[in-house]
């Protein structure tokens, strides 16, 4: 049998086969599909990420008093010799770190609309689907409400799961997939930010780049400008 096409009929073996084409073959053993949030479910062209990034860097001026310009220093600081703004005000500042993440999601998501595609495609494939972000769980889940992709996911893991330690950090990989269950040998993981790929491929995941241009690197085994368009070539597998 095989899986139904969007419309709910069956999609002809030849639309199967095109679609499956060429890179199925590479997931075929994988049983958990691990998803980032931010800028990998909703298109960077939405821009919903510039106004947390906004209240980030306001946060930072009012809680440290500094200027835009110094606080813009700090966070690249932090991202890289942190992995990310907020556990470098918790590594360097003690931060509270629900106060801050309270804050810079207090943002509106009228920049996002549902997508039933994206959803549909995600809920046909076969295993466990995931959503693993640096942002909070909470967060996690009022984007994927406004994406109507609630119910295409059976789990939702935030920063917070990790004891607040980010990706791209190896650790905080394992933490949340040890809680999840997800076997990284039998996974995959689609992330707009390449360097979140390198612990995945390190721990054998299958990795998928979900950005508008390629980034050549070892760690990143396939690119999706599209990420719908990505998973329509992986959804025909159910026999
Ligand atoms: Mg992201």
């Amino acid at each position: 049998m095989q899986a139904p096409g969007l419309d709910g009929r069956p999609a002809p073996d030849y639309v199967t086969a095109m679609a499956r084409a060429p890179h199925a073959d590479r997931f075929a053993e994988v049983e958990s599909w691990v998803f980032d949030l931010d800028n990998t479910l909703y298109p960077p062209e939405a821009r919903l990420f510039d106004l947390i990034d906004a209240r980030m860097t306001g946060w930072i001026m009012a809680a440290l008093d500094v200027g835009e310009a110094e606080a813009g220093r700090l966070r690249r600081h932090w991202w890289e010799s942190h992995g990310t703004t907020l556990a470098g005000l918790m590594a360097e500042h003690a931060i509270d770190p629900w106060a801050f993440l309270h804050h810079v999601h207090d943002v509106p998501l009228d920049r996002l609309a549902p997508d039933p595609v994206l959803a549909a495609r995600i809920a046909a494939l076969p295993g466990r689907r995931i959503v693993y972000t640096n942002g909070s769980a909470p967060w996690a889940r009022r984007v994927l409400a406004a994406r109507g992709l609630a119910a295409a996911f059976d789990a939702v893991y935030g920063v917070e799961d990790a004891g607040f330690r980010p990706k791209p950090e190896r650790a905080a990989f394992e933490t949340v997939f040890a809680r999840g269950g997800v076997d990284p040998a039998r996974a995959a993981m689609f992330e707009d930010d390449a360097r979140n790929l390198i612990a995945p491929w390190e721990m054998g995941m299958r990795t998928v780049h979900v950005a508008p241009a390629p980034a050549a690197a070892p760690h990143v085994q396939h690119h999706a400008a599209d990420l719908a368009a990505f998973l329509a070539g992986l959804a025909p597998v159910a026999a």
